[in-house]
């Protein structure tokens, strides 16, 4: 009888495709298998066996599986229930969720020109192995015989000698290290002797070669377990009683500790303690790369056991870590950003989602528009492991279902060793402007505070949430902007480049010569990005060395690490960054905190904007002042002094923060208390495409009623030259997602097939947007 797969394809299409095994194939076939197949007519895919039958779909001219490359599944059962419910739940093709899922080089595919990138190889290397028991082991006198009778063979050939001196020398070295082969490249190396004399060494029977699989990850040099973490104060080990109590009952417990409690010493606690059980512990970070600091701690306790999954791995490394977890050798610990929820985890027990309420856990741009911390409670139930989030300044979802006991809740409300909040004042823009006091973005309170901290010896973190030098460009005559001939944004000026620069598209473009409308030359360049700031302080504060850390300086790993390097080796006293610097940082030396304009914070129309705000400023505040005997403060310059946010931000009082919050949503029927689902549509001709938008809310009205909002023209309304119309939908939480999302995806295909103009828009969805 025929067997048929039924396969997930890395295309972005909603169905699953069909193909036809051989006889041998049908034999080894298991769920979860790569297998690859062709595609179209010119394509060749690897696609993962998502089900075996033996019914053939009807009517569909059937093509065959090519090649099954691997004995065992790719992907296992848990990961594949994984995906389908990321597609359904976030609405977009299984595919797509397959394509995010697995690293690139485990999918190999030929393109339309007919090149195959290649799959996943072990890197190998040649090592060269003695077979003489080198110096040092104690073998007495058989071993000296056979070692001067083993120079007696060489006795002709000074090139021999040298070559096997150098490999007696660091086979000795290597045995202290429990290895017993020397790689071949570093021999020849060492010896400056070439392949034809090794050849020699192994014909006379002195040694031996053989192939070796080496890892791609770098972790030789430091997996050596130095520390084991700090013993936990009263406090911190009550609080991580009550973690432990809250898991008896609830999958998930929110740790709301303030900055600097020792939320990072308790996780290390509880992974060690999940890892003593022979279950995996998974940290997730918002972002790795900023988190240098960390991973070294943690490398300190966890040694070999741990792995680090991050966006600037390379393909085979991402492979690497893939294929070992898969067989389950010997990984306990991952930490890793959101991606890592993707990884084939064995015995899964923890999931920490630290600073959960950082919005880049969710997939922004392509889809799947996930979110990691919803996904790890999907994860975590499908191995029975626990979820626990960490934030000083949870987001309201989580705070709102940790209060009404969805969630459990355990509190840390004091910094480790008794080191106090920092202080935190409010310095009006407003009358500095007024009484003309400003000097650039400075005002003369903070060069004052700023200048006396430097001279203490002290470190400074300013916080400037747009970089580049000037957000935006002005004709000085009529008030014209240069604008992305792409997208709805004026570009910022960026002076290392000396160009205009779009910061959604990565257009560039020279300085104008002449205003287009009124032919004047001269321009003038508004507001203040990074760049700028770093500019002005060499001029307002003679003692500052500042260095800048945003995404124009630090594309590399090794840059941040650079920067974090200058800051602890006191190199550099004034760190100048966008919210970079706000995540993970932890510096002995900082003793002020400035936030150059708080407006630019709150100031935006989004309901989640003073929540956010608050987050950040509290995140940044928290940067300063982090020892014993060292109160840290905090400035921060402001248009609204009388603002009740900021009241609530200079009292660290989250509480009340998120009780205002709470209550605006619960009037407005935000999140928590109702879902949301963006819908958006895209197209080239921005009147056809209102006109769509306008007749596609309107049928969506007829199903649910006053819950669609919009069309509406999002913030940016055109990005790479495509016109962008949002509707949202508002449901309640008791509403079944699986309903709505049927009904939704009924009124798309629907609306699609009746209306060929329909059919040219691009759809998408962004569920639980953040
Ligand atoms: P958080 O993650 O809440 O910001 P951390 O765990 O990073 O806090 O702790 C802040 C600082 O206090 C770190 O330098 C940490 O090493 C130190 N610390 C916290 N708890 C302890 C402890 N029990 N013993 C010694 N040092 C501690
Ligand atoms: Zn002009
Ligand atoms: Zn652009």
């Amino acid at each position: 009888m025929p067997i048929f797969v039924t396969l997930i394809l890395p295309v972005p299409l909603s169905q699953t495709f069909t193909y036809r095994l051989t006889d041998e194939q049908a034999v080894k076939v298991k769920e979860g298998m790569r297998a690859i197949v062709p595609f179209g007519q010119q394509h060749q895919y690897t696609g993962i066996v998502s089900q075996i039958t033996d019914k053939a779909p009807d009517g569909i001219d059937m093509k065959d599986v090519l090649d099954l490359p691997d004995e065992e599944p790719a992907v296992d059962n848990r990961q594949l229930e994984m995906w389908q419910w990321i597609a359904e739940y976030y609405m977009c093709p299984i595919g797509d969720v397959m394509k995010a899922a697995m690293p690139a080089k485990l999918k190999p595919e030929s393109g339309k020109k007919g090149i195959i990138r290649t799959d996943f190889k072990p890197k190998i290397r040649t090592v060269v192995e003695i077979l003489i028991p080198p110096l040092g082991t104690d073998m007495g006198n058989e071993n000296n015989a056979r070692l001067a009778e083993a120079f007696d063979r060489l006795k002709r050939s000074e090139r021999q000698q040298t070559l096997f001196m150098k490999l007696l020398d660091m086979s000795h070295c290597l045995q202290k290290q429990k290895a017993d082969a020397v790689p071949q490249d570093q021999l020849l190396k060492a010896s400056g002797c070439d392949r034809v004399v090794l050849r020699e060494l192994v014909k006379k029977g002195l040694c031996q070669l053989r192939e070796e699989v080496v890892s791609r990850l770098d972790n030789t040099t430091v997996d050596i377990i130095t520390e084991s973490p700090h013993s936990l104060t009263e406090v911190q080990s009550v609080a991580m009683n009550n973690i432990r109590s809250a898991f008896v009952q609830k999958a998930v417990t929110l740790l709301h500790g303030v900055t600097s409690s020792g939320k990072t010493e308790i996780y290390m606690h509880l992974m060690q303690e999940t890892i003593g059980q022979n279950r995996q512990a998974l940290l997730m970070l918002p972002e790795i790369a900023l988190t240098t600091q960390l991973c070294m701690r943690l490398r300190r306790v966890f040694g070999h056991k741990m792995l680090v999954y991050h966006s600037k791995l390379n393909d085979e490394e991402r492979a690497e870590i893939w294929n070992r977890m898969l067989a389950d050798e010997g990984v306990d610990l991952i930490v890793g950003v959101r991606s890592a929820v993707f990884l084939p985890y064995a015995r899964l027990g923890l999931i920490i989602v630290d600073e959960e309420h950082e919005p880049s856990y969710k997939q922004q741009d392509p889809a799947p528009r996930y979110h990691a911390r919803d996904v790890a409670y999907m994860l975590a139930a499908r191995h029975g492991a626990k979820v626990l989030l960490g934030s000083a300044t949870p987001s309201l979802e989580s705070y709102y279902l940790a209060k009404h006991g969805r969630f459990g809740y355990v509190n840390l409300t004091e910094r480790h060793a008794g080191v106090s909040l920092p202080r935190m004042s409010l310095v009006s823009l407003s009358e500095a402007r007024k009484a003309q006091t400003m000097n650039g973005p400075f005002s003369p309170q903070l060069i004052k505070s700023v200048n006396h901290a430097l001279l203490e010896g002290h470190q400074i973190i300013l916080f400037q949430n747009r970089r580049g030098f000037a957000p935006t460009v002005e004709c000085t005559v009529c008030g014209w902007t240069p604008k992305c001939p792409r997208c709805d944004v004026s570009l910022t000026f960026h002076k290392r480049l000396a160009r205009l620069a779009c910061h959604y598209c990565g257009y560039t473009q020279s300085w104008p010569a002449r205003c287009p409308h009124c032919q004047n030359p001269s321009f003038a360049q508004q507001g203040y990005g990074t760049e700028r700031i770093e500019e002005t302080i060499a001029r307002l504060m003679p003692l500052a060395k500042p260095i800048r850390m945003d995404t124009d300086t630090t594309g590399s790993r090794s840059s941040y690490e650079k920067i974090i390097k200058a800051i602890d080796t006191h190199k550099c006293n004034v760190l100048i960054g966008t919210q970079m610097v706000s995540k993970g940082l932890d510096f002995a030396g900082v003793a002020i905190v400035g936030i150059m304009n708080a407006d630019s914070l709150m100031n935006f129309p989004d309901f989640r904007a003073h929540e956010r705000a608050f987050q950040l400023m509290e995140q940044v505040a928290g940067r300063a002042g982090r020892r014993v005997g060292q109160e840290g403060e905090v400035l921060i310059q402001c248009s609204e002094p009388h603002h009740p946010l900021l009241k609530q931000v200079i009292a660290h009082d989250y509480e009340a923060m998120a009780e205002m919050q709470l209550a605006d949503r619960r009037k407005y029927f935000y999140p928590p208390f109702s879902r949301l689902i963006m819908i958006y549509m895209k197209g080239r001709y921005e009147d056809r495409l209102d006109t769509l938008a306008q007749r596609y809310a309107s049928v969506l009205r007829q199903a649910f009623g006053d819950r669609i909002l919009g069309p509406e023209a999002p913030g940016i309304a055109r990005i790479k030259n495509m016109h962008i119309r949002q509707i949202m939908l508002k449901v309640e939480r008791e509403a079944s997602p699986q309903t709505v999302r049927q009904y939704l995806n009924t009124i798309q295909s629907r609306m699609m097939h009746d209306d060929k103009e329909m059919a040219k828009v691009v759809f998408y969805y962004d569920v639980d947007p953040v």
